[in-house]
């Protein structure tokens, strides 16, 4: 950010009284822009035993599988956020239950919240959308584990195979992080209990 949304004036960073954290602050107004993470949210479809990935015709990661996700919109929940891009991304209606909250990891390191809700495909009606070059439903067997786009995807779907064969599915929130030799890491912070 270089030029203030009100008055276009030039923006520093520094600490406004009261405050402790750089921000990026006009010289010219009084106003102070602040930046917070922000939220992805996708849903983990499913039919059967089976699990409904996307292959990313987008770059990051392009051509790597994942589960329909995306930022959050202004004016939407989280769950209907994960809805939403769970018919532009892959062309499925799903079917969602109140206990669909199933992952949320933290990444502080750049800066985003991801959530994603178990949501039952209503038919097989699925296609691919511009940001997918194709979808398909898996198993756990035929799931491609090495070309898994993203970390938080990859541990989503490892839970919830585990969690099938127990049938019983809690919600679980993990803090991951991006160590500086591009190593990352998962660690479980905490797990609701099983009901
Ligand atoms: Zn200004």
């Amino acid at each position: 950010m270089k030029f203030c949304h009100q008055c276009a004036g030039s923006l520093v960073l520094r600490i406004p009284e009261g405050d402790d954290k750089p921000r990026h602050c006009c010289t010219e107004c009084d106003s102070i822009y602040y930046l917070n993470p922000k939220n992805v949210v996708g849903t983990l479809p499913f039919y059967g035993k089976k699990v409904l990935l996307c292959k990313r015709a987008i770059q990051p990661r392009m051509g790597k599988w994942t589960l329909p996700a995306g930022f959050m919109e202004n004016g939407e929940s989280s769950l209907n956020g994960a809805i939403r891009e769970t018919t532009e991304e892959a062309g499925a209606s799903v079917l969602v239950r109140s206990d669909s909250l199933y992952t949320l990891f933290n990444l502080p390191s750049i800066n985003q919240v991801y959530m994603f809700f178990r949501a039952e495909l209503a038919n097989l009606d699925f296609a691919a959308g511009v940001e997918s070059d194709e979808v398909a439903l898996f198993s756990e067997q035929e799931i491609p584990w090495q070309e898994i786009a993203f970390p938080v995807v990859k541990s989503t779907l490892e839970h919830y195979f585990e969690d099938l064969r127990k049938q019983q599915f809690p919600v679980r929130m993990f803090d991951v992080h991006h160590e500086e030799d591009r190593k990352i890491t998962t660690h479980l912070i905490s797990e609701s209990n099983p009901g």
